[in-house]
């Protein structure tokens, strides 16, 4: 109890926020309704496991109070609230270490800044874009004692013990002068319709309006306090498809994502029969920052029957597949299904396997700057699914693109197969870090000159991981042309007198080098250059395994 400090990466976050933000400041209503409704989704989950609270009569609330005398704006749930260390650490430090990478990842461009908050789970700072004084008062569910944690968000913050009648959080916000605007019922309702309006919860709207009594010379202006529900209050997942318009899944997304851009494909299906479940998927059009972070935030939260039962189960969906976001509702799973049963469950198990090929498919029929744009975004991560789900290995490879010798842009192995020979089936490939000495590698000489198309495969510390266990696409082989005989060689006879004409060399070579190498070899690979390093195609690469280890595969 008493003063503290905030963290100083804390101070440093709301100095940026309060600049960068400016323009988007409407953003902390978002921010604060949707932490309401995760408070409210926790308490509805705690109501379904512990017996302390099944008897309870409650239904998820959320209110804004507009106060224009007071200067203030208020809101409240009656959700799992805060005791006094939650309020310490969830609002006092910045306990996720993606915090420093938002940091980093801050551009200046309050656009694209503003769409990293909440990435991060730096939502609730957002409050002092507007506010010069916030009280966030809080009971949690169960405990006896309530606490305000006060702070003007210059550096240091208040957490003094006070009462509250039922659990939940409280928080006032005291307005900046040139703030006013969001005292305004319009203004408010506007906000709130915009981002929540599929929040799962009521939002009631209490504000003060002005009523006239009388007639003529006898009228009389008079202060009246309303409250209005100003939501639709319907999970937008459970609403029909034909019922539903692109704007509103749109908005649905920058809820639950806290993106301000339009995701770049949404998916909703609802699936009938022995296993009945509804899925609402999103695919962000920029992907998310976290997605090479071991600590990754996961996108897609459980739900059964409409309650919220996990955000934070990384294996709904393929680990691969880590930058979807969206929900899962199912009818079959038990309530109080506890989370640690999850990973085993056949239920799940099942809903898993059939979003991943509703999801696989929806990406290749992608078209145009649509899917280039998912390419440019996660072609990396899609090679990881090549590498790690053995069943979507077809779609996925009709999916990933590569770099061509022969042609603009990128390429697929369709495109590929389409152009090459029907006869050989073989497609070939080149491994390497850079691009440019990729596409100048004496190896390629050969295939150039016989108009052989060779993929440039240059994110090596993916490729040379995933690329060999390919095998093959549609009965064509892959190979590496690093391993293999040029195109046009010579007849096995006329390799036999090179040989023996060059052995002297080699041996010098040889006995030059010393351990250095591991074998000096005659070939007949090169048509221009006199001689090329190879790397020895056994050499495993242990980089990338560590990668595919730490996102958990
Ligand atoms: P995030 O929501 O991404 O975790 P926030 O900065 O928005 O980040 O909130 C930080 C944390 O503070 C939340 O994770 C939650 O634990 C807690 N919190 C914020 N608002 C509330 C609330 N109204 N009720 C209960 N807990 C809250
Ligand atoms: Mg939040």
């Amino acid at each position: 109890m008493g003063k503290h400090q905030f963290q100083t990466e804390i101070g440093q976050l709301l100095k940026l926020m309060t600049h960068s933000l400016y323009s988007n400041k409407e953003i902390f209503l978002r921010e604060l309704v949707s932490n309401a409704s995760d408070a409210i989704d926790k308490f509805n989950y705690l109501r379904l496991t512990e017996e302390q609270f099944k008897e309870e009569e409650w239904s998820g609330k959320i209110f804004i109070k507009l106060d224009k005398e007071d200067n203030s704006l208020t809101i409240g749930d009656n959700g799992i609230g805060m005791n006094e260390e939650d309020l310490m650490e969830n609002l006092g430090t910045i306990a996720k270490s993606g915090t420093k990478a938002f940091m980093e990842n801050l551009t200046g461009d309050a656009k694209k800044d503003s769409n990293l908050i909440g990435q991060f789970g730096v939502g609730f700072y957002s409050v002092f874009m507007v506010a010069e004084h916030v009280d966030v008062i809080s009971k949690k569910a169960g405990e006896e004692q309530a606490y305000k944690f006060s702070t003007d968000g210059t550096g240091e913050y208040e957490v003094t013990p006070v009462t509250k009648e039922s659990h939940g959080t409280v928080i006032y916000m005291k307005l900046k002068d040139d703030e006013k605007e969001f005292l305004d019922k319009w203004r408010v309702e506007e906000v709130v319709k915009k981002y929540s309006n599929h929040i799962a919860y009521p939002i009631v709207l209490n504000y003060s309006d002005v009523e006239y009594e009388g007639e003529g010379d006898e009228r009389k202006e008079k202060r009246v306090q309303k409250s209005e529900q100003i939501n639709e209050a319907t999970a937008l997942w459970t609403l029909p498809k034909s019922e539903l318009k692109k704007e509103d899944y749109v908005e649905f997304y920058k809820t639950i994502s806290h993106d301000s851009e339009e995701p770049l494909l949404y998916l909703h299906n609802k699936v009938e029969g022995a296993n009945e479940f509804t899925t609402l998927f999103y695919i962000p059009r920029t992907a998310p920052m976290d997605m090479y972070r071991a600590d990754y935030q996961p996108g897609v939260k459980l739900y059964v029957k409409r309650v919220f039962i996990t955000d934070d189960e990384k294996e709904l969906l393929p680990p691969y597949l880590r930058f979807v976001r969206g929900i899962i509702d199912s009818e079959d799973l038990p309530l109080n299904v506890s989370r640690e049963i999850l990973q085993e469950n056949r239920i799940l198990a099942n809903i898993k396997q059939t979003s991943v090929k509703r999801i696989l498919n929806a990406v290749k029929k992608l078209e145009g700057e649509d899917f280039d744009r998912f390419v440019s975004q996660y072609n990396r991560v899609i090679k990881e699914g090549i590498y790690t789900d053995y069943t979507n290995k077809e779609t996925l490879l009709e999916i990933v693109r590569y770099k061509s010798s022969s042609q603009e842009g990128l390429v697929s192995f369709e495109d590929y197969i389409s152009r090459g020979d029907s006869e050989k089936k073989e497609i070939y490939y080149i491994i390497g870090e850079d691009e440019k000495v990729l596409r100048n590698s004496p190896l390629l000489e050969a295939y150039k000159k016989a108009n052989i198309e060779v993929l440039i495969m240059d994110d090596q510390e993916v490729d040379s991981i995933v690329t060999p266990m390919i095998g093959t696409y549609k009965e064509w082989t892959l190979k590496d042309i690093t391993t293999i005989e040029a195109p046009d060689s010579k007849t096995e006879e006329e390799k036999k007198e090179i040989e023996e004409e060059f052995k002297p060399l080699v041996e010098k070579i040889k006995k030059t080098l010393g351990d250095e190498i591991k074998e000096v070899k005659i070939s007949t690979r090169l048509t221009e250059s006199p001689s090329c390093v190879l790397k020895d195609a056994s050499d495993p690469m242990a980089g990338m395994a560590a990668m595919f280890a730490q996102m958990g595969q």
